[in-house]
């Protein structure tokens, strides 16, 4: 449907490499989006693959969200190599589990820089170009953990409430200009970042047993929702946490 096509744009998606960013890069061109794949390493090119099968191009931007110089340099190289910016879809992230009584500095530093820090800094470089052009559409990848607390993921937790505070704040900011920021929390999805609990024969057991839809979810289906928040059909929603978790959160 038109009201879905993101035909003549530019979409930025970090964490592109695999997991949820690799669907939702995939979506993303599917209905006509060309893309900027923020990433660390390699991925061998299958995302860049997907992404030209749908006849958009795609950009490899390297970055490590860690480093504060090489996230600023994100923007300028996407607009250098792409032309401009439509939508930001802020997915990379990662997880360090200890008690929160042993949790080690480095880990808390490292989990806040990539999981919150860099979503403000690309969030500020994109916003500025965006309100420039009166337009734009900033998407971050949230969790059930910005609503919950978990058990020893206190560094996570934390960064994840952050980043729906500051998809509300931003949104606050920016409406006005035509930008929309909003937020997906996934629930449980089978990506690397969960390979122990799957591997756990009783934690998956009870994770599914309390998942209303009765399944873990899958990168696809954070496919839909990433491409209403990027496209027209959105453009009156702004500031909102969408969850994709089977129902995780209301039960
Ligand atoms: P994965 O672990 O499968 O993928 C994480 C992605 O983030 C990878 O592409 C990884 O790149 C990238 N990344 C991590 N650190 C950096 C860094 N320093 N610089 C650049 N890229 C980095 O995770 P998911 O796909 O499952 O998760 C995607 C997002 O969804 C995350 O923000 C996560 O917190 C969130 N989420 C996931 C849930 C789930 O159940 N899976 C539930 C709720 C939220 P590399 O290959 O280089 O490591």
């Amino acid at each position: 449907m038109d009201f879905f096509r993101l035909d003549g744009q530019t979409a930025v998606v970090t964490g592109g490499n695999r997991g949820l960013g690799r669907a939702m890069a995939a979506a993303l061109a599917e209905v006509g989006a060309d893309i900027a794949l923020v990433q660390r390493r390699g991925d061998e090119g299958e995302t860049k693959r997907l992404v030209e099968s749908y006849g958009r191009r795609c950009e490899i931007v390297p970055c490590d969200l860690g480093d504060k110089e090489q996230v600023l340099r994100v923007m300028p190289e996407t607009e250098a190599r792409l032309g401009r910016i439509d939508i930001l879809v802020n997915n990379a992230g990662i997880q360090r589990r200890h008690p929160a009584t042993e949790f080690p500095e480095r880990d808390w530093e490292e989990v806040l820089d990539v999981n919150l820090k860099s979503v403000f800094l690309l969030c500020q470089q994109a916003g500025v170009r965006m309100l420039r052009q009166g337009r734009g559409k900033i998407i971050n990848i949230a969790s059930l953990l910005s609503f919950q607390g978990g058990i020893t993921v206190p560094a996570y937790a934390a960064a994840k409430g952050g980043v729906a505070q500051l998809t509300k704040a931003l949104s606050n900011e920016w409406a006005a200009g035509g930008v929309n920021v909003n937020a997906i929390a996934p629930g449980y999805m089978g990506t690397e970042m969960n390979e122990r609990l799957m591997n756990d024969a009783t934690r998956n057991r009870q994770i599914v047993e309390r998942i209303p839809a009765g399944r873990w979810g899958q990168p696809d289906d954070m496919k839909g929702a990433v491409v209403f928040l990027a496209s027209r059909a959105s453009d009156y929603v702004h500031g909102h946490i969408l969850p994709v978790d089977g129902g995780w959160l209301g039960r």
